[in-house]
């Protein structure tokens, strides 16, 4: 008889967002006369840099003409937006890659998800806690995770990330195999400094290990000293994959592309992993489109350097103000300085749902509550700067009056 993927069966289902679009509905119904401005789901709400238009546009007539038409290409993305990540986005920050350590992606997640294919189902895998849900749901659908019990996987390693600890995690007593981390962080806002992976890198050298890190809003990073990529750190050639994306960057949540870095030197049981990753690739993915990897190449370009600059500094500003009105508000309030996240504590002890609601109802703004990134985010809230600057600020306006 068939037999389904047990694994994906003892998934919780996608609580969260389901959650809070229910609560936001029933809220709404509830105050008809009210207008709820939504700060919670992180999605981006400016268009597209107009050279990453007009790129998409060009290369669209590329493949309407017998002479430039493009058919599959290469799996691991084509040398013209390879070459122009590794010139623009490494080697300014003294990072020597080779073109041909990138694979072009459709998108961080998908990435994120999928290197697991590459590694046993054995692996003990640790993630920070709270966490973006891609990384645990993925391992569980491949068994790494073992059972869901009172909010947490028996077999993952959380490490948590408080305020105590300034949420960077500390290394883990059970030694994991792969380890997530993500910097600038998704839901805490919080960046790592060079100092701080150091470690890390040390760590899973030492060890083993391999850090797959996530890199997918580096370039909110406004502080110089901190670092946009791992391969910053010395030693993390022979240990860390990285995950990157255009979609926070340059608004590409709904266009897809990204890219992921395995360096030649990263080698585990005998076996390079790019070697195994682009077997992995060539069978189960054909590439990224060749408009929109021209559509990503756009951003590099002077225009799209400084349209590019612009929508960043758009949405910095609504942290700014999101940061500086809470502050106002007395609240204790971390991230959106090197992020576009804020997250913050509920006042007076509350929950995370319990002080979504009372925003939700008494501000009519809609938030995410930590709580639904795992068992230590309990208790804070995660605002987005991906909203428009007029409802950032009257929703940091009303959240200043409810309080
Ligand atoms: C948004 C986001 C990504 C990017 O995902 P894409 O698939 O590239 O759109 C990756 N990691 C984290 C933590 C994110 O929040």
């Amino acid at each position: 008889m068939l037999k389904l993927n047990e694994n994906y069966l003892k998934l919780p289902g996608s609580y969260l967002f389901a959650e809070v679009a229910r609560r936001a509905e029933a809220a709404g119904k509830a105050h008809p006369d009210k207008r709820f401005i939504k700060l919670g789901i992180g999605d981006v709400t400016l268009p597209l840099p107009a050279a990453c238009v007009a790129a998409l546009k060009r290369a669209a007539e590329d493949m309407g003409d017998m002479s430039t038409f493009m058919g599959y290409g290469p799996y691991e993305g084509y040398d013209f937006l390879r070459e122009a990540i590794v010139k623009n986005d490494y080697l300014p920050y003294g990072v020597k890659l080779g073109a041909d350590e990138l694979f072009i992606s459709d998108g961080a997640k998908s990435d994120c998800g999928n290197i697991g294919d590459i590694f046993s189902e054995d692996c003990v895998v640790a993630v920070c806690d709270p966490v973006y849900p891609v990384y645990i749901d993925a391992n569980a659908m491949s068994g790494r995770a073992g059972s869901y019990v009172d909010g947490k996987w028996s077999n993952i390693v959380y490490m948590p990330c408080v305020p105590e600890n300034n949420f960077f995690p500390e290394l883990p007593e059970r030694v994991p195999d792969l380890i997530y981390l993500c910097f600038p962080n998704n839901p805490t806002g919080m960046a790592a400094t060079k100092e701080q992976l150091k470690p890390w890198v040390d760590y899973a050298n030492e060890h083993g290990s391999v850090i797959l890190y996530d890199a997918a809003y580096r370039a909110y990073i406004s502080d110089p000293k901190l670092p946009r990529s791992i391969y910053e750190i010395p030693g993390a050639e022979t240990c860390a994959i990285e995950f990157c994306s255009f979609s926070k960057t340059a608004g590409f949540t709904g266009t897809r592309c990204g890219w992921t870095v395995i360096p030649r030197a990263l080698v585990r049981g005998g076996e390079s992993l790019y070697d195994m990753w682009m077997r992995r690739q060539s069978t189960k993915f054909n590439g990224t489109a060749y408009v929109i990897q021209r559509a990503a190449e756009a951003i590099y370009s002077d225009e799209g350097r400084k349209q590019v600059e612009q929508l960043i500094g758009y949405y910095m500003n609504n942290a700014r103000v999101i940061r500086a009105g809470l502050t106002d508000a007395g609240l204790e309030v971390y991230g959106g300085t090197d992020s576009p996240y804020i997250w913050f504590k509920a006042p007076d002890g509350l929950g995370s749902w319990e002080f979504f609601d009372r925003l939700l109802n008494e501000a009519n703004v809609v938030t995410t509550p930590g709580a639904g990134f795992g068992p230590s985010g309990e208790g804070f809230i995660r605002l987005t700067a991906f909203g428009d600057a007029d409802n950032t600020r009257e929703a940091v306006e009303r959240i200043k009056a409810m309080l």
